[in-house]
């Protein structure tokens, strides 16, 4: 045997600090816009870096020593992107807290994370006052904008300018350990509490080159990105720090997450990729609509976060130019683990059938499905199983709570169930505690709810299973039909007869004024669920 060769390649360690010095340095001029309601306040690359120098030795005079977590309970704004990349670059740990929680979970997370300094908003800090007896591990909040601050109790409170303005911008970022805590972000499940899932710099780091290839979003310095979702929904999937990493400009909205200021938004600063849950895009479909807007600067609209109506994809094209992409993730998957630009085998009349689909296996993500039973289940489009998933942006574990439930030899279970084709399409039919069970055979709730939101009568559906004396679960279909529409149970399983097997037809119809959302903007089913079990719902039986 020949002597073994060792690689003379370099191990440099795969920091936020060297996304944020390659930022700051080569796209020192790239933009932060930050909408205010009627304009934008901008920040430069290079003037955000330095802000974000300055906001770590402002955070390590208040204490914050590497290791130490730092929450931010912020909208998508510049200070909250300085905050992504001055914490974890200093060796702190980044918990953003979702704004959206009820309060006894937004108390359990700041005290499990153990934060011990939040920054917060002045919008939101009523929000946050909430709590402030319940989370003793507070030790300072850093305030941006203006608010009364005295329902904070005791705990010291510094104007985030003021910490900026008194700290020094010369910075020499810590050689820490890429495998380290970076970030972290707590799942929105909803039931139980929510679980912390820990991102490294080394996951980041990689989990950024990935998405910004052209597979995934192919971003580049001519890119604006309007990032829509919150940055505390798994990092708002990752488009700050690989956005950073390209050079991308940045569209921040703040706190204006409505259609009619993202349209505006939108025609005004032109970003190139926006990204939100598809309810948002839905909203905005509908001003749209009737109030047309310049929406073409959009090149690609990465959509994902719960399933994508092929619907509403078909219209933003057909009536608007614009390409919605349909992306798969987790938080537990830093978030991007499948995207689904068609193959290029496909022929212009295959493109809808592929980008339908939940989204092609992501490089450097490996996918399995699994069977019931625990075999594994082969990729021909047919087999059903869950989705499991191992890699280096993949968690491994929950802060402070193993779940062994949650994993199997190495994979992360992920609970949402699929068929995979050969090529590495997943579609999913069902997150697995929203499978309906009806006389032993299982019926997709994504697939009758797609089915029904192409009616253009339907503005929103959500279909759950309901206990059933005959087939033990069958599909109970809530919809919201759109402004002055009619339809009937009757009409819609007529539009659905077509679409879908006849034994799937939901008997039971409830027509509701809206769908209930969780806190990140996905149909809530087990509020729905609870609701017919109390019998709040009108329920119209075919
Ligand atoms: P979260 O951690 O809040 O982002 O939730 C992750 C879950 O959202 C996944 O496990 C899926 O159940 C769901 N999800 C994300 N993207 C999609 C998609 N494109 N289609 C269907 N479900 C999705």
């Amino acid at each position: 045997m020949s002597d073994p060769v060792q690689s003379t390649m370099q191990d440099a360690p795969l920091l936020i600090s060297a996304i944020l010095k390659h930022g700051a340095t080569v796209y020192a001029d790239s933009r932060v816009l930050t909408f205010d309601g009627e304009g934008v306040q901008e920040g430069t690359y290079g003037e955000v870096a330095e802000r974000a120098a300055r906001l770590a030795n402002g955070l390590a005079s208040l204490g914050v020593e590497p290791g130490d977590r730092v929450g931010t309970f912020l909208w998508n704004t510049q200070e909250h992107l300085e905050a992504y990349l001055a914490v974890p670059a200093m060796g702190a740990v980044l918990h953003t807290l979702n704004l959206r929680l009820f309060p006894e979970q937004l108390a359990y997370v700041i005290d499990h994370a153990q934060d011990k300094v939040v920054i917060v908003d002045g919008t939101v800090l009523p929000l946050l006052a909430r709590v402030a007896d319940q989370i003793p591990t507070v030790e300072h909040y850093v305030l941006i904008g203006d608010a009364d601050t005295s329902v904070l109790g005791d705990v010291p409170v510094t104007r985030y300018e003021e910490l900026l303005a008194g700290a020094s911008a010369d910075i020499e970022w810590p050689d820490v350990d890429e495998r380290s805590a970076a970030a972290m972000c707590y799942t929105s499940g909803t039931t139980g509490n929510p679980k912390g899932v820990v991102y490294s710099h080394r996951s980041t780091y990689v989990h950024s080159l990935a998405e910004a290839t052209g597979n995934a979003f192919g971003l580049s310095e001519t890119d604006r990105i309007l990032a829509v979702v919150p940055m505390f929904h798994a990092n708002a999937w990752g488009l700050p720090y690989a956005g950073w990493f390209a050079g991308c400009d940045f569209l921040m909205p703040g706190r204006f997450l409505q259609a009619e200021p993202l349209a505006r938004m939108i025609e005004t600063w032109k970003p190139t990729i926006a990204g939100a849950v598809p309810t948002i895009w839905n909203d905005l479909l509908h001003h749209v609509d009737q109030n047309p807007t310049d929406l073409s600067s959009l090149r690609v609209v990465p959509c994902g976060g719960a399933a994508v109506p092929l619907s509403l994809m078909q219209a933003f094209e057909e009536r608007h130019g614009i390409r919605i992409v349909q992306a798969w993730g987790m938080t537990e998957t830093s978030p991007l683990a499948a995207v689904a630009h068609p193959p290029k085998s496909a022929g212009p009349d295959e493109q809808w059938r592929w980008r339908a689909k939940t989204g092609r296996v992501s490089g450097g993500v490996e996918l399995r499905i699994v069977g019931d039973d625990g075999s594994v289940l082969p990729w021909d489009g047919q087999a059903v199983g869950e989705i499991q998933v191992r890699g280096p942006w993949i968690t491994g574990s929950y802060h402070l709570d193993p779940d062994p439930e949650k994993f199997m030899d190495g994979w992360l279970r992920t609970g949402d169930v699929a068929t995979v084709e050969p090529n590495g399409f997943i579609q999913i039919t069902d997150r697995s505690k929203d499978v309906i069970k009806s006389g032993g055979e299982w019926i997709s709730s994504v697939e009758l709810e797609n089915a029904l939101m192409g009616h253009p009568s339907v503005f929103e559906a959500a279909v759950v299973a309901v206990p059933d004396e005959r087939w033990d679960e069958r599909p109970l279909a809530c919809v919201v039909l759109r402004p002055d529409a009619q339809a009937t149970p009757d009409e819609l399983c007529d539009y659905l007869s077509d679409k879908v097997a006849r034994w799937w037809l939901p008997e039971r119809w409830t027509f509701i004024e809206s769908v209930p959302k969780t806190s990140v903007g996905k149909f809530d089913k087990k509020v729905l669920r609870k609701q017919y079990a109390d019998d709040e719902l009108e329920v119209v039986q075919r």
